[in-house]
């Protein structure tokens, strides 16, 4: 089954916030009035979204790099930055997502219209307008915007089948996919089975058409096991249009042999007993042409006539009726396009590490008596900052402080005099940077 895996690993960076910034209202005779330096906008998510529109991960193998745009920054009279466009991957229905660091599951999108946030765009920072307080009603200060998150992700798309076969165990499922296409489904002697489907492609004689057919077991194994159909199984069978339901002519309870699949698949799943079934008596090799006429003529008045048209019969082993059937399943196919409207967008929730900001530390070094410290926040900070402003410089003090810039500078040797380096600035440690 592995063939049909389709496997792409890519980059996604959401988009960083915008910076607040620090600006003053002009009033007529009042050349400084209060604060007004807006907020900056949001940077761009990232989201990963399901259509049916694509059947592979190809698209990435040519693009892995995907990245959001940044957030504005505020601009004066309390305007705030516009918040970025949100990117959206689409990925075909049935893509698995995980995070390639830890191979934890992001999400796993079942269904079309299925999206996900997989990187959570950076926050504005705050404008001076917005940082006013009443014990300080005009700050000096902005905040600068929270960066953006790096992911890296991988696609994992599972083949989908078209068509679905069932059947009771020993009915012959695995012998027909194994007869019709390269798959090599396990053939058990006596009734086996897991709830792993089975998966393969069909092609035409011509080579022109293909078609993906999944052997489905499980459906009453998995009943009397208390084995549910899981989400694992969900995936394979999504967009199967038609079902292929196998019964062994050979079986003495044959009528009976049917009643229980069909019961067993209103039980089991809606989506499946809504499906168009194409009923196929399977090893005719070993049955007479009388006890074929027998069967079909016993069906056409039992209860499974209301349900199923009359049964199309074959031999796996031999071969016998297997092209007419496959012309058959082809040509429904064609009159069962999938649905092509557009489905409605089904949020799933983000996993953690979506907007899991890790807060990368910071490296004073010291080098011919000049402190330079090295950190993203640190650096973020200090570009919002307004040096030649005492209030501003406070506050960027106390921040400093508070990330424990300070006092890893003094514990590095820092004293009253030496020059810092953080970024693009350079200032002299003070007096009351010290004290
Ligand atoms: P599954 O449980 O429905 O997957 O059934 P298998 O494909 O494993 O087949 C069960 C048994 O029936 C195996 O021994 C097969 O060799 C046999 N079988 C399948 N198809 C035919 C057929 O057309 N004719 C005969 N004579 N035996 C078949
Ligand atoms: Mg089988």
């Amino acid at each position: 089954m592995s063939q049909f895996l389709d496997h792409v690993y890519i980059e996604a960076t959401s988009g960083d916030g915008g910076r607040g910034i620090v600006a003053w209202r002009r009033e007529k005779y009042e050349p400084m009035g209060g604060p007004a330096g807006g907020n900056g906008g949001r940077g761009g998510h990232i989201y990963i979204q399901a259509t049916n529109d694509l059947n592979t991960l190809i698209d990435f193998r040519f693009k892995k790099k995907f990245e959001a745009d940044s957030g504005q920054r505020g601009g004066p009279k309390g305007m705030h930055g516009k918040n970025a466009k949100d990117l959206t991957l689409r990925v075909p229905t049935g893509t698995l997502i995980r995070d390639a660091e830890t191979g934890e599951v992001v999400g796993d999108l079942v269904r079309p219209g299925q999206r996900i946030m997989v990187a959570q765009g950076g926050q504005g920072g705050r404008g001076n307008a917005t940082m006013a307080t009443p014990a300080r009603r005009a700050p000096h200060f902005c905040e600068p915007g929270q960066p953006g998150i790096v992911r890296q992700l991988e696609l994992e798309l599972k083949v989908i089948a078209d068509v679905g076969v069932i059947g009771l165990p020993n009915a012959g499922k695995s012998t027909l996919l194994s007869v019709v296409s390269a798959a090599k489904p396990k053939i058990a002697a006596y009734p086996f089975s897991t709830l792993e489907p089975n998966l393969g492609v069909v092609r035409t004689p011509d080579g022109e058409r293909a078609f993906v057919m999944a052997d489905i077991p499980g459906l009453v194994e998995g009943a009397s096991q208390g084995v549910g159909l899981g989400h694992d199984f969900l995936r394979h069978v999504e967009r199967t249009r038609l079902l292929i339901h196998l019964a062994d002519l050979s079986s003495e309870t044959l009528q009976q042999d049917i009643e229980t699949i069909d019961n067993e698949l209103k039980l089991y799943s809606e989506y499946l007993d809504s499906l168009p079934q194409i009923l196929v008596l399977n090893k005719s090799d070993i049955v007479t042409p009388e006890q074929i006429k027998e069967a079909s003529k016993q069906l056409a008045k039992g209860k499974t006539a209301q349900r199923h048209s009359p049964p199309v019969v074959i031999s796996a082993a031999t071969r016998q009726g297997i092209t007419e059937l496959l012309n058959d399943v082809i040509s429904r196919l064609d009159k069962l396009r999938p649905q092509e409207e557009e489905p409605e967008i089904e949020e799933l929730p983000p996993d953690e590490r979506a907007s899991l900001r890790v807060e990368s530390g910071f490296e004073v070094v010291r080098k011919k008596g000049v402190f330079t410290v090295h950190g993203d926040r640190v650096e973020r900070v200090v570009a919002v900052t307004d040096m030649r402003d005492p209030e501003a410089l406070h506050h960027l003090h106390n921040v400093l402080r508070s990330m424990g810039v300070i006092d890893a500078l003094i514990k590095e040797g820092c004293q009253q005099g030496a020059d810092v380096n953080i970024g693009v600035v350079s200032f002299t440690f003070g007096e009351e940077w010290s004290g």
